[in-house]
């Protein structure tokens, strides 16, 4: 098993396939201007595989597959294929902006896929479109309900955003009233490729829940373990909702995760600087257990939470990167 040096156990790889798009989302990418990282520089699919190979011998049992738009790159499926038969890997999950999704639905079923996140910020296709400046809505609305049909769970991604898409919430919310699905609000955070200007309308989890309080009654569930978000559910209604405090980090405590960013760079925290470049190690011919040895000796000086990680990377390089490049 893997621990951090503050006792953390660790047990899950969020991995970000890609930083390609094909959506524009306000709060993570700029519309024009973006440099996608040189093709040569992904880390190839089979470097993923032996790096989650490795990882998942020392204790790595859950993975997200993230981006970027994961389903944009040629052989994801191919690859999540491969990753579905490793022994050691127990649970592998998507996120997805759903606007490509649908005709991969059985496929992910048969493999064992099992959740789909699917980022949805609006039900109003013109909110939508201001805020993703695609007009893609109705593609992502057919993905939501096929994927409401599949057996795989689903969770919705909704950033919370004044000015943008408060008037969301309660119809979000309703969604929950018959489908099986649990809506997670998202407080906004300051990784939207450009430099100094992030999360201007942001709403925290406190007025979140507040607005909710306004029309629902709800009652508190059981969290899972390592859960960012708090999570609740609506009287009388089949799925839930929970509130994930992404900007004012209050999960850090019982933080499980690591990052690997698609050039390979591992991010032991959100808010942190990448720390080992594991595309250059694996490239300069390491063995598995130098690759494992890295790991260790990241985990080994793990910030304690997302604060102390965003204050040690501030004096040299403030926040202005891409969530697109990070993977959320
Ligand atoms: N393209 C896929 C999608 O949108 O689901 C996967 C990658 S996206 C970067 C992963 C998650 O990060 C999405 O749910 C998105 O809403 C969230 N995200 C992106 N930028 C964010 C920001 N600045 N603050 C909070 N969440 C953000
Ligand atoms: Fe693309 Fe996802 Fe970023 Fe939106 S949040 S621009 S869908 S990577």
């Amino acid at each position: 098993m893997l621990f951090d040096n503050h006792g953390r156990k660790i047990n899950y790889l969020r991995l970000a396939v890609t930083d390609r798009c094909n959506l524009r989302c306000f709060y993570c990418m700029p519309e024009n201007g973006i440099k996608y990282i040189d093709r040569n520089d992904l880390l190839t699919f089979e470097e993923m595989t032996r790096l989650i190979t490795v990882f998942g011998d020392l204790g790595i049992s859950k993975i997200r597959i993230t981006g970027g738009e994961p389903f944009i790159r040629k052989g994801i499926m191919n690859f999540l294929e491969d990753i579905s038969q490793l022994d050691t890997i127990e649970e592998i999950n998507v996120t997805t902006n759903g606007s490509f999704t649908i005709d991969h639905i059985p496929h992910l079923e048969k493999m064992g896929i099992k959740s789909i996140n699917l980022s949805l910020d609006s039900l109003d296709k013109q909110r939508f479109f201001d805020i993703t400046r695609r007009d893609l809505f109705d593609d992502v609305m057919a993905t939501y309900r096929a994927l409401v049909r599949s057996k795989m769970k689903l969770k919705i991604n909704m950033v919370v955003m004044e000015g943008r898409n408060i008037e969301d919430i309660y119809p979000m919310l309703e969604l929950a009233k018959k489908d099986d699905v649990s809506i997670r609000f998202i407080e906004e955070m300051p990784f939207n490729g450009t430099k100094g200007q992030g999360n201007q309308s942001f709403w925290s989890m406190k007025q979140i829940l507040a607005h909710i309080q306004k029309k629902y009654q709800f009652k508190k569930l059981i969290d899972p373990v390592s859960s960012t978000s708090i999570n609740y559910q609506i009287n009388g209604f089949e799925g839930s909702f929970g509130i994930i405090a992404a900007f004012t980090r209050t999960f850090c405590g019982s933080c499980n995760r690591i990052r690997l960013t698609p050039q390979g760079s591992m991010r032991t925290c959100l808010y942190s600087n990448g720390g080992i470049n594991f595309r250059d190690i694996l490239r300069s011919g390491a063995t598995d257990g130098q690759l494992a040895d890295h790991l260790k000796t990241l985990l080994n000086q793990r910030a304690k939470d997302g604060f102390e990680a965003e204050e040690k990377r501030h004096l040299n390089n403030p926040i202005s990167e891409s969530m697109a490049t990070i993977g959320g």
